[in-house]
């Protein structure tokens, strides 16, 4: 069994990389494209081990002074390799037949390259310096948030049990000290914020680019489908599930006996309290285990590696990165889970959905090319949200017998209600790159407009920072990965159509599932969806059709 901690990479410099794209290079020389792909394919795994561990090392302690310093080294050093490898791939895609070249390293491989090599010129190596450096200042804010609640000193992240308490006070009390929190910080946010946007408008410009979103989308590796496409699956939401949500919040309304839902309100769905974990971290980690046990041979497997070989981080502390993730080191096929656990229903997402990540990517360790270890992001989050669905027979282990059926409910509901809020992200990130020049204050008003198209209910009450546009600033994906965040809402259509095959045949699905995983990104997100018998989110009346059936259900 591999051990995290006896995972290594060695620290790559300027003029080692150099001397080992020259190699490269005059592998081709020879006309050798096996051997130079083959190579090429060992460095880039070598160097994404060492980027993987650095960046995961300082998400561990964003206080450790050691770990900035090397984040802040491979940050500098990641415009170099990018430059480098964009040099490779174009020389391979001029000097290569491309038949021959599709079909040494793959057909999608090829696509992905073709559109990699149009995001980036070295004229915007210090602009991609810059923008990581700006991204992880907005990382580090926010880490350094330090809250008093309840008698206790928490991060935002140790927010969440406030903020679904069943008592209404707390909860308000919980969204006031969030939010005055980002507003005390509101003048810096606003300002990273403006200095990103501007700085991706301008490197769109240096590339050609009349805006930043196609630039976005090439960055995102998004090569079958387009802004429109999004514009119109946002419409599908704002037809077939805003009228379907707002039904869902009237009945908890009257459920909960409210004069009318306050923004503290919407986090507690269960009129009963929020199902919660039905044991801390030790309980969980050995339930989950019997969990992917039953689930599949496969999945028990991987869990019992990941867990034995100490690739979980789960437990909430003091300047640890708030949120989750799951990363790969992909010179030993193994991924890693980081987490802060909160004693809430959020801690059951580490098994349900960040092990889809990491259960897809070791799934994919074979795959002959490391562009396949993970697919673009719409496409991993199927793999991710599905799981929460597939994992629903099971639950009676995490959250107890009793709880069982309210936690599916409850997840259900929260699912449904997360896409409005999906495409708001997304569709205020479109009209921000759209107008680069707007000043934080018209910002917050797109953002109010959006939110009230999207989210007509939403009452921000007395919580100023919000009520007056601000809520997109808690939204780690807007300051640290532009458009990254539609993928979320495509992936929840494809996961809802997962949990819907499961109801009628829960082993086919569960097959279906494991054989996506195994695709990994060895393929476009429209052509992995139909590889595992999903309608696109895009096409008519996919969106309609799960919406309708998991109204019924949460009528039932
Ligand atoms: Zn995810």
């Amino acid at each position: 069994m591999i051990q995290f901690d006896s995972i290594s990479a060695p620290t790559p410099d300027k003029d080692g990389l150099n001397a080992a794209y020259a190699l490269l290079n005059r592998q081709l020389d020879r006309g050798d494209l096996g051997g130079a792909l083959a190579a090429w394919d060992g460095e880039r795994r070598s160097f994404e081990t060492w980027s993987a561990l650095v960046h995961l090392r300082f998400a561990q302690n964003t206080a450790d002074a050691e770990a900035k310093s090397a984040r802040e080294y491979a940050d500098a050093l990641a415009p170099e390799v990018a430059d480098l490898e964009t040099m490779f791939k174009r020389r391979l895609l001029a000097d290569t037949d491309r038949e021959g070249l599709m079909r040494a390293a793959g057909a999608h491989a090829v696509r992905l390259w073709e559109t990699d090599v149009t995001a980036f010129d070295p004229a915007i190596k210090p602009d991609l310096e810059e923008e990581s450096r700006l991204s992880a200042r907005y990382s580090e804010l926010l880490a350094s948030a330090s809250l008093s609640i309840g008698g206790q000193t928490v991060n935002l992240a140790g927010l969440a049990p406030f903020a679904e308490d069943p008592d209404r006070a707390i909860r308000h009390e919980a969204e006031r000290v969030r939010w005055e929190f980002f507003s005390d910080h509101g003048t810096e946010l606003d300002t990273i914020y403006h200095d990103l946007v501007q700085l991706r408008h301008g490197m769109a410009r240096k590339l050609g680019f009349s805006t930043y979103t196609p630039l976005g989308y090439r960055r995102m590796r998004r090569v079958d489908y387009g802004p429109e496409d999004v514009a119109r699956y946002r419409e599908q939401v704002v037809t077939h599930v805003v009228p379907l949500v707002a039904r869902l919040l009237e009945q908890r309304r009257t459920a909960h006996g409210w004069d009318k839902i306050r923004y503290w309100d919407e986090a507690l769905i269960d009129p009963a309290g929020n199902p919660r974990p039905a044991g801390g971290h030790d309980f969980l980690v050995a339930q989950a285990r019997k969990m992917f046990d039953g689930m599949h041979g496969e999945l028990g497997a991987f869990f019992r590696e990941m867990d034995g070989g100490g690739f979980l981080d789960l437990r909430n502390r003091p300047a640890k990165r708030g949120g989750g993730f799951c990363t790969s080191f992909p010179t030993v096929g193994m991924p890693f889970i980081f987490a802060n656990f909160t004693g809430t229903h959020h801690d059951i997402g580490v098994f349900t959905h960040e092990m889809g990540h990491a259960f897809q990517n070791h799934m994919s360790k074979n795959l002959p090319n490391v562009d396949y270890l993970w697919p673009t992001m719409e496409a991993a989050e199927i793999h991710s949200m599905s799981l929460e669905f597939l994992t629903w027979p099971f639950m009676e282990l995490l959250v107890g017998d009793a709880a069982a059926d309210r936690f599916r409910r409850m997840h259900l509901t929260a699912a449904l209600s997360f896409l409005p809020y999906g495409v708001c992200v997304d569709h205020f990130q479109h009209e921000v790159f759209a107008n680069p020049d707007a000043s934080p204050n018209e910002r917050h008003a797109i953002w109010r407009r959006l939110e009230q198209h999207y989210m007509p209910w939403t009452d921000h009450g007395d919580l100023a920072w919000p009520a007056k546009g601000g809520r997109w600033q808690a939204k780690p994906h807007i300051y640290g990965s532009p458009f990254y965040y539609i993928d979320y809402t495509l992936a929840q259509c494809c996961a809802l159509q997962f949990w819907s095959r499961a109801r009628r045949d829960p082993k086919e699905a569960l097959d279906a599932y494991v054989g996506l995983c195994g695709l990994g990104g060895s393929a476009p997100f429209q052509e992995l969806v139909s590889a595992a018998g999903l309608i696109s989110p895009f096409a008519d009346g996919a969106l309609a059709d799960v919406a309708r059936e998991a109204e019924a259900f949460l009528a039932g």
